[in-house]
């Protein structure tokens, strides 16, 4: 027995999660927010479990999941940044380099990537390690299981965590809960369908009614979760398709979806990139 517990942060900015692991030994932390400001108090809550902390595990190449880094790395200067494999490495790079090209790290300047342009910028190249291996186990015990070979769905890589002990999926924006989905930028129909179908799959493969399921964004939930997120990607798609502008495909689904989060940040750009798209046809 090693007794791995979780403990949940929830941050502010973008209803993202951070997941804390620990044996009561050592400590894992499963993504971490969307700004330093997050990132400082959760930085505040891991210190008061009074473990090490080892290592941040960023399970894809979204900023809401990954910003913190930097300062938790400045707080914990022993923690090691680990990715599961070299793709989500590249995916992080690529995503904070464009950032950086237009504008948008300048509240973040640790964030820009490291160069001659910005010398106190943030070493990517070096700081992230890949991990080998598919489980990785916490200094002092207890195994979580770790999977990457999905196809590009909500992000071009994604990186899920099961435990045995918790009996317990983490499975990174492949779910939220309560949360509107991002369906912007990067998310096209190959996407989706790709999304739906590993939903799918998910709900083949895990079936035990028991099982709890952490979504990347919103609250916990049992497996009927791989269905709620599947009709919502539907009534999305079904809104897109019946909706003759933007504000109309937006207002249909806070309708739908009337006590769900981030309407004016995910569920808008979800809108703007798929009409977009259609419009585009
Ligand atoms: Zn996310």
């Amino acid at each position: 027995m090693n007794n791995l517990t979780v403990d949940v942060f929830k941050g502010k900015e973008a209803s993202v999660n951070s997941y804390i692991f620990s044996n009561g030994k050592s400590i894992l932390v499963m993504d971490v927010l969307r700004s330093t400001e997050d990132a400082k108090e959760l930085a505040e809550f891991i210190k008061s479990k009074a473990l090490p902390l080892t290592h941040i595990l960023i399970t894809h190449g979204h900023p809401d999941h990954y910003m913190g880094m930097d300062y938790l790395k400045s707080v914990f200067p022993e923690v090691k940044i680990v990715v599961s494999n070299e793709e989500t490495k590249q995916d992080i790079i690529s995503f904070s380099t464009w950032m950086d090209g237009i504008g948008w790290l300048e509240g973040e300047p640790n964030l820009k990537p490291k160069s001659d342009k910005n010398p106190e910028g943030f070493d990517y190249e070096n700081q992230i390690k890949v991990l080998e291996g598919n489980t990785f186990t916490l200094d002092g015990g207890g195994t979580l299981e770790i999977k990457n070979d999905y196809q590009a769905a909500e992000a071009e890589h994604l990186t899920t965590v099961f435990s045995k002990d918790m009996n317990a999926l983490f499975t990174s924006d492949f779910c939220y809960n309560g949360v509107h989905l991002w369906l912007g930028q990067g998310v096209g129909a190959t996407h989706i369908a790709n999304w739906k179908t590993q939903l799918n799959r998910f709900k083949k493969q895990y079936t035990n009614a028991n099982l709890r399921v952490y979504p990347g964004h919103g609250s916990e939930s049992g497996i009927e979760l791989f269905d709620t997120v599947l009709k919502y990607i539907e009534d999305f798609e079904r809104t897109i398709v019946a909706s003759s502008n933007r504000e109309e495909a937006r207002k249909e689904m806070e309708s739908l979806y009337p006590n769900w989060e981030q309407a004016g940040f995910l569920l808008m750009h979800s809108v703007d990139n798929h009409m977009g798209l259609k419009e585009g046809k």
